[in-house]
């Protein structure tokens, strides 16, 4: 497998964290992009292994240092990719993935126009809305902000070159692993 960016986005809640989980179990040589965010660790989220968790002023000041590959506010938060381990995968000729949201996806999408694009689409919106419910980490305002952004990922997924539906999660989770290790 050769130094590949992919790019992997979808609705909250659509299971794409337990999507990559699953890849990466299976193919341990992935590498995935640590993000920085502003939100609050939710009980369980590791430092430096599911985010970065700054205070708004030194996210900002990633941003200035160009720091950051892409970046965008979602729900309430700020969220990006910090750009030197996507430069030192790369170079190494080593694939990395980012689990990004759309307008960082389309920023990404302009600076790497060969990065491979994959959307995570859920069954239905039901389906979506329950299990952004039964998360039961975020406030009913969050919640709601999730579902309005919801709608608005899933009406760009036309954008993006592949996409899976996440219905029966083994047949998402072959479909994805051969999209992502497929040779160019
Ligand atoms: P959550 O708060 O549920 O972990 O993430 C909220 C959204 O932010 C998800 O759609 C996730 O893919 C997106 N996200 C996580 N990290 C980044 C990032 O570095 N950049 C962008 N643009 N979105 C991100």
């Amino acid at each position: 497998m050769t130094g590949r960016l992919i790019v992997l986005t979808g609705p909250s809640g659509v299971g794409k964290g337990t999507l990559l989980k699953a890849l990466l179990a299976r193919h341990p040589e992935l590498y995935l992009s640590v993000s920085a965010t502003t939100r609050s660790p939710r009980e369980g989220e590791v430092e430096g292994v599911h985010y970065y968790f700054y205070t708004r002023d030194r996210f900002d000041r990633m941003i200035e240092a160009g720091a950051l590959l892409e970046w965008a506010e979602f729900a309430g938060n700020y969220y990006g990719t910090p750009i030197d381990p996507v430069r030192s995968q790369l170079v190494q000729g080593k694939s990395i993935i980012l689990e990004i949201e759309l307008a960082g996806a389309r920023q990404v999408a302009k600076i790497f126009p060969d990065a491979g694009r994959i959307f995570i689409l859920p069954p239905d919106l039901t389906t979506l809305e329950t299990r952004i419910r039964e998360r039961g980490t975020d406030s009913a305002e969050a919640i709601m902000r999730r579902l309005e952004q919801a709608q608005v990922e899933i009406a760009a997924q036309h954008e993006f070159e592949y996409r899976i539906v996440n219905d029966d999660f083994e047949t998402a989770l072959d479909e994805l692993d051969r999209l992502v290790t497929q040779k160019n």
